[in-house]
């Protein structure tokens, strides 16, 4: 009997405002050593992923990264793809293609991203039952104050679940950075992104890696019946939002000699462009960006040293130095990397 490699293809689906991961699996004959163009182009029903009509329903699938599937024992694979018409044209909601093309335009600058993606884990078979984990049922937990790095049980919940997700982004190879436990109690946060090491950091692969993190996420929560929310807002109230920081850097702003300069450069070009980058920052934005909970309001752009009221933060080292990367605080948790990568690298790279 042959052997199969499990390919589990996945790619972002046409909801609208906030596109949704969608995967399924392909079974192909074992190989050695598989490179990126073994895996073979799919078709799927784009009728019902909001991305066709009934009557021409054929999308494609064109695998774009990959990387070995954690989830499964053996020589498996996760194959991220774009999503192509039937003619083999980009799809309109292949925002990745779009960040393909700004790589090219800015190539020279060598930029590098991280990003903190946060969440919350929520419990709850039926979707009027959900709610965030460990919190009692239709009630709340004790003020926010001990759980953002908390430890110990009654102060963080699922951490079961963090565990085994950073062991499966680093078996996939992913440039995962660090977590932590947020200051609302179930919610966490992980980080993908430039390690300080010599590795490809750009914003396409890490914005590819944040994909696949997020997916594994989704897969190894639904083991244990847990759902995993990226809203902006999951809880209405005296409760922290959830962002995806952006922390940001290329050539000039690493530069001993003129990285503070090119910093503030950088950050006189993302106030102008400041009410598109809200607009394309994730769905509810304005629920999150209050000016309260370590956000500045959506309505104003400000930047500070340490400041992290502000859009943009610089970090102290980075001051104290005179060199390294800014934070974009104002991207929500549902962003697209893809989308906020572009953002940057259009308004920081280009001017
Ligand atoms: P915070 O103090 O805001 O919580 P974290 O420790 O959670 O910061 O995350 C730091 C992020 O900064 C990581 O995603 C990391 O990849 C990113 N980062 C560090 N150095 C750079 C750099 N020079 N350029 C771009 N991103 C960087
Ligand atoms: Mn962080
Ligand atoms: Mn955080
Ligand atoms: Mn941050």
């Amino acid at each position: 009997m042959k052997k199969l490699n499990y390919a589990e293809y996945i790619w972002l689906d046409g909801a609208s405002p906030t596109q949704e991961l969608r995967s399924k699996t392909r079974m192909l004959y074992h190989k050695e050593g598989r490179p990126l163009d073994s895996f073979p182009e799919w078709s799927f029903d784009g009728s019902s992923t909001w991305q066709a009509l009934g009557r021409s329903s054929d999308c494609l699938l064109k695998p774009a990264f990959f990387t070995k599937d954690p989830t499964r024992e053996g020589e498996n694979y996760i194959v991220l793809c774009e999503v192509l018409n039937a003619d083999s044209t980009s799809h309109p909601t292949n925002r990745r293609a779009d960040l393909r093309r700004m790589m090219e335009q800015t190539a020279g600058q060598d930029p590098y991203i991280g990003f903190e993606q946060e969440y919350t884990f929520f419990t709850g078979e039926l979707e009027s039952e959900k709610w965030p984990m460990g919190w009692p049922k239709g009630g709340y937990p004790s003020p926010q104050g001990p759980f953002y790095c908390g430890i110990g049980a009654g102060r963080v919940y699922g951490r079961h679940i963090v565990e085994e997700h950073s062991k499966a982004c680093e078996a996939a190879g992913l440039n995962i950075y660090g977590v932590n436990a947020e200051v609302m109690p179930s919610q966490w946060e992980f980080q993908i992104g430039y390690r300080g090491e010599d590795e490809p950091s750009d914003p396409l692969t890490m914005s590819d890696h944040l994909w696949v993190a997020r997916y594994l996420l989704h897969r190894i929560a639904e083991k244990y019946g847990v759902s995993v929310s990226f809203s902006n807002k999951p809880v209405r109230g005296d409760w922290n939002g959830a962002g995806m920081h952006t922390n940001f850097s290329t050539k000039s702003t690493r530069d001993k000699a003129r990285g503070l300069d090119a910093i503030n450069e950088a950050i006189k070009n993302l106030g102008a462009h400041h009410l598109e980058h809200i607009k394309n920052y994730g769905e509810g934005l304005e629920d999150r960006l209050t000016g309260l909970h370590e956000t500045c309001h959506i309505s104003e752009f400000k930047s500070g040293v340490s400041n992290r009221g502000a859009s943009i933060r610089i970090p102290v080292a980075t001051h104290q130095q005179g060199h390294g990367y800014l934070e974009d605080r104002r991207p929500g948790a549902n962003a697209d990397p893809y989308v906020v990568s572009s953002q940057l690298l259009e308004a920081i790279c280009l001017g």
